[in-house]
């Protein structure tokens, strides 16, 4: 026997959807756009691979993502034999700020735009964390008011409403400004440094350059050290203050509970005043499947024109898990006819009649790979549809069918051919 050939296998955390998955995110993916239309947001798509300098500098230097997470690589040498570093895109806010700032998209006005792809980052995979994970990302650039900061938060719980979430919770709190956030950097530095000798690796290497981050750590012994750590909430001023209040009155206005969390930040340096982020506690250590923020200086910092923003991203795979607890198994997606055949003349009848019921909009599968009627009846019982469609040779001479209901009710009766697509439209939808 000849050596059987190995298979080749996905690569190490990047997931097949296969087909009952993938018809689960479609139908989520409907609602996703249908609830961003309704909020006027319009959709922007930008290619997986950019600079690997875009996110040094748009994520910054000192983030899990640039200093751990990225998958890069030398492109090819140009002509000239120059090489350039790409990086497959791990987040969607530093790509779109860099196409709204290359195309110009804030001469005139500002922008409500959304994202919806794959990210990839290089993490230990496990429940809620792949290498390869989807985003739906949301930017509104050119907005300074914290109304859309607002818009934000609500539009997220009218999304969690319409998938049936419960169990979730919105945490939010305010960074302030950079100058606030100075301030309050120093004394944290001087607050940490006392707790040198029982900081652990992370929090020591994060101390001086991001110390703000150490807040944000699950280390169980460092949690009374945080606790006790300056909060930038005091620090803010008079500004920044009111911008956090204009947030949380348009919350209440539109009942959303919040809890201020003093010590949630984000790992992007850019961001400043609002954060939030939305947490359940059916995801495990993945607790978080939301999170967003202000970022005023980001645009910036990428190159273009100053101008406010801010924006949110969900990972998808962590919102399905909970979407999808529970739903069965059953396909989400079933035809409305199945279209059974026996014999050459009924098999090109039946092909016409399948392209007609298409031409009225009506789905149908034309059996193929042969079989005697009964195995073909089976097929057409085990694909869901409501309807099969039979061509013998008797219908076939006469130009008719044979429609059989196949789910309750009703008697296998003949149908002309040209009279087919009407009746069936009748029936399934009463058109
Ligand atoms: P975490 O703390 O879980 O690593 P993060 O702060 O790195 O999350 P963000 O960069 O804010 O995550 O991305 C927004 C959302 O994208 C997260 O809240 C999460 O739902 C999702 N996400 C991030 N990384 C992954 C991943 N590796 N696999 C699946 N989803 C992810
Ligand atoms: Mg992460």
């Amino acid at each position: 026997m000849a050596n059987k050939i190995e298979s080749v296998k996905a690569v190490k955390g990047m997931n097949d959807f296969l087909p009952a998955d993938a018809e689960r995110w479609e139908a989520f993916e409907e609602i996703v756009r249908d609830w961003l239309r309704s909020y006027g947001y319009r959709p922007i798509r930008t290619p997986i691979l950019e600079n690997t300098a875009l996110f040094c500098r748009g994520v910054g230097e000192h983030t899990d993502i640039v200093e751990k997470e990225m998958f890069s690589f030398d492109d090819r040498p140009d002509s000239k034999g120059n090489t350039d570093n790409l990086t497959m895109r791990p987040e969607g806010t530093a790509p779109c700020v860099r196409a709204v700032i290359e195309h110009n998209l804030l001469f005139s006005q500002p922008q409500r735009l959304y994202y919806n792809g794959p990210m990839f980052r290089y993490e230990r995979p496990q429940k809620g964390r792949y290498r390869q994970f989807h985003q739906v990302g949301v930017e509104a650039l050119g907005f300074a008011g914290p109304d859309v900061d607002a818009e934000h938060i609500v539009m997220c719980a009218r999304l969690w409403d319409d998938l049936g979430l419960d169990d979730v919770t919105l945490e939010i709190n305010s960074l302030g400004d950079a100058a606030e956030r100075a301030r309050h950097r120093t004394e944290l530095i001087a607050y940490l440094e006392a707790y040198q000798d029982k900081l652990d690796e992370d929090a020591k290497r994060r101390l001086y350059t991001n110390p703000l981050r150490v807040l944000d750590t699950k280390n169980p012994d460092l949690q009374a050290i945080v606790d006790g750590a300056p909060k930038l909430m005091d620090y803010l001023g008079e500004e920044s203050l009111k911008h956090y209040e204009g947030v949380t009155a348009l919350l209440r206005e539109a009942a959303v509970p919040y809890k201020l969390n003093t010590r949630l930040v984000r790992g992007l340096d850019y961001y400043n005043r609002t954060v939030f982020e939305w947490t359940t506690t059916r995801l495990g250590a993945q607790a978080t499947f939301c999170a967003g923020g202000r970022y005023d200086s980001l645009i910036e910092q990428l190159g273009g024109k100053a101008a406010p923003a801010c924006g949110f991203a969900m990972g998808m795979e962590r919102v399905m898990l909970m979407w999808t607890e529970g739903m069965e198994d059953a396909p989400m997606v079933t035809p409305d006819v199945y279209i059974v055949h026996l014999g050459e003349l009924a098999g090109r009848v039946a092909f016409r009649a399948a392209e007609q019921l298409r031409s009225a909009g009506l789905s149908a599968v034309y059996h193929c790979g042969g079989g005697s009627f009964k195995s073909q009846m089976k097929k057409a019982d085990a694909s869901g549809s409501a309807f099969a469609i039979i061509v013998g040779d008797d219908e076939a001479q006469a130009g008719e069918v044979s429609l059989k209901p196949l789910r309750g009710e009703g008697e296998q009766r003949r149908v002309s051919l040209d009279a087919l697509a009407e009746e069936l439209a009748e029936m399934l939808y009463g058109e």
